[in-house]
């Protein structure tokens, strides 16, 4: 199985850092995305960048890239993991909301399901949902607005979002920038992420 890591937004995409900008998200997902890819490759897991370059690559491009390895390799041969940090005001002051959450596309197939529940599990156990309250479904959908998530909408392959603690929380932005804190969520995926190769080869 290919597994490829998107870090989400690129140097040049405005706002998405903390109030006292300590924290950028394109910067942090960069690192994250790092940690994990040399951790699966470690591990023998064919893991690869699908946004190597620092500026900002449109959603359309980076959907286009994972489809051509999903014609290449079979669409279900290919996992697709988005790497974020989420927010919950944008006005550039600190909020209470905190913690990890994994979303799906609205259409999203039963398999980016089931590994989406598999992020959940390795954050309960790593006591990283913070004050989100865990859907039944085990996974978050873009409920609030009409639009969906567009990579995972547009690309074939299963597909999730890690939302990981929140951008505009002092005590998340702490353990985000902290060695216990990249080491916990480097671990989160890349526990995850074997447990979803693992339930797929069986
Ligand atoms: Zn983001």
């Amino acid at each position: 199985m290919i597994v490829l890591i998107d870090n989400g937004h690129g140097a040049d995409t405005k706002g998405k850092c903390s109030p006292d900008r300590r924290l950028y998200e394109y910067r942090w997902a960069r690192e994250m995305a790092r940690l994990v890819v040399n951790q699966l490759r470690a591990l023998g897991v064919d893991a690869r960048y699908l946004v190597p370059e620092e500026a900002d690559v449109p959603i359309g491009t980076r959907v286009r890239r994972a489809n051509s390895i999903c014609t290449q390799t079979g669409a279900s041969n290919v996992l697709l993991v988005s790497i974020h940090n989420n927010a919950s005001g944008a006005d550039g002051t600190w909020h209470n909301a905190s913690g990890f959450s994994v979303f799906c596309s609205k259409n999203a197939s039963s398999r980016s399901k089931i590994c989406a529940s598999f992020f959940t599990d390795e954050a309960e156990r790593r006591h990283l949902l913070g004050n989100r309250s865990v859907p039944k479904e085990r996974f978050w959908t873009w409920s609030w607005t009409k639009a969906d998530i567009g990579i995972l909408k547009g690309s074939k392959c299963p597909a999730v979002l890690t939302e990981n603690m929140f951008q505009d929380n002092k005590a998340d932005v702490d353990f985000l920038l902290s060695g216990k804190g990249m080491k916990d969520i480097c671990d989160l995926h890349v526990g995850a992420i074997l447990k979803y190769i693992d339930s797929q080869t069986k």
